[in-house]
């Protein structure tokens, strides 16, 4: 039987709004986060995109470089299950996989030449920012949407859509003309935590009085939730 290893290295690495794993959403398009993948210097030809605008969404192929070094188990908890219930490794998407790859379709936003180097625009990523890219591809509606599949685990996906509320002196931040923040950076709020990204075990708490901090593009969200609603109650700007 054919054992033979393969070596894979890196064509770039993205750099996403989602500086940690933390409630980064668990499928891409789920939320409004752009990334952009910056490719290796052995990936300068441009024309290794050549066509690639006709496609309106790509594949992409990463490593999860975080936690590769924890390795794999047969068996992993399924969070759409509520985290307990466990599923076999091939039966999911779980990060925890042998060759640690994953798989990811999102909006292709084009491509620039940057610094003598091609810079690929994608959103709707679900990718922690430097992960690595091992290939791109176009997804092909012909062949990749398939009516028919079937997802046994569907009636769980449903995604909670909690209502977000910044707190005055947070929409104050945001809209200062001195603002250090991205201008993208309350969609991105408002799309990540309407998700509810509380472990399992918490989320039917309507009243959390745990305070919660995610940090996206360059700063560091506190939000918990109150009468059912999140609320942003904190920006603070950290240096990446
Ligand atoms: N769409 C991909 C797939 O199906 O292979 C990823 C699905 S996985 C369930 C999504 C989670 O991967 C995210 O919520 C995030 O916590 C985690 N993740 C994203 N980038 C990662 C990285 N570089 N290393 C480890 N975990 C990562």
């Amino acid at each position: 039987m054919p054992s033979q290893s393969y070596a894979v290295s890196p064509v770039g690495h993205i750099i996403s709004p989602f500086k940690q794993k933390f409630a980064i959403p668990r499928q891409p398009n789920l939320a409004e986060a752009e990334g952009e993948i910056h490719l290796n210097e052995d990936f300068k030809d441009l024309s290794a995109f050549k066509g690639i605008e006709g496609f309106s969404h790509l594949w992409l192929l990463f490593v999860f470089h975080q936690t590769q070094p924890r390795g794999w188990k047969p068996l992993v908890k399924a969070p759409r299950l509520g985290g307990n219930a466990t599923l076999g490794v091939f039966a999911s998407r779980s990060t925890h996989r042998p060759n640690s790859i994953g798989l990811s379709v999102v909006k292709n936003e084009g491509v620039e030449f940057r610094n003598k180097r091609p810079v690929l625009k994608v959103s709707g990523v679900d990718l922690l920012c430097d992960t690595p890219i091992i290939d791109i591809k176009p997804y092909l509606p012909y062949a990749d949407s398939i009516s028919e599949a079937t997802d046994p685990l569907a009636q769980y996906a449903d995604i909670p859509t909690r209502s977000v509320v910044f707190a005055r002196q947070v929409t104050e931040q945001l809209s200062a003309p001195d603002s250090p923040f991205s201008s993208k950076l309350p969609a991105l709020i408002e799309s990540v935590l309407q998700q509810d990204p509380r472990p399992a075990y918490r989320q039917q708490n309507e009243n959390d009085s745990k305070i919660y901090k995610v940090r996206l593009y360059n700063a560091d969200v506190s939000w918990q939730v109150s009468a059912g609603a999140v609320i942003v109650s904190e920006l603070v700007r950290c240096d990446e």
